[in-house]
């Protein structure tokens, strides 16, 4: 059987989250946790564990579009960061695919 993740009870709107964007593909919202001044989850709507589970075809594209218009939409384009944690060692906590996109504030290379 398989269990709801908490970012599937966003997506169906079963627990609150603040939604900065939204469409048939994605849903975005702000980080619980945030690392920076502008931290956005960019979620796809299909439920996959992660990178390692990506379909041929799927919403990876529409994952990098939103990222480039929310970006728009919070006036960051000219400086902001998408990374997507893969695995337990990564960092990676939710095991629902996620970009996050962060931005507003300098940000160090390479990451720690
Ligand atoms: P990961 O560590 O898997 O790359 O990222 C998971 C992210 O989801 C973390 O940055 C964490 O703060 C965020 N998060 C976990 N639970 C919730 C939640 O219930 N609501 C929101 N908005 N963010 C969450």
């Amino acid at each position: 059987m398989y269990l709801m993740d908490i970012f599937c009870k966003i997506i169906n709107k079963e627990i609150p989250a603040e939604i900065i964007y939204e469409n048939n593909h994605v849903i975005a919202f702000n980080d619980i946790n945030p690392v920076a001044p502008i931290h956005v989850l960019i979620v796809p709507k299909t439920h996959m564990e992660g990178l390692n589970n990506l379909p041929e075809e799927g919403d990876q594209q529409h994952i990098l579009n939103a990222a480039a218009e929310i970006a728009k939409q919070l006036g960051v384009s000219d400086g902001y960061r998408l990374v997507i944690n893969c695995g337990e060692k990564a960092g990676q906590t939710v095991f629902h695919l996620h970009a996050h996109l962060i931005a507003g504030r300098d940000l160090a290379w390479p990451p720690g």
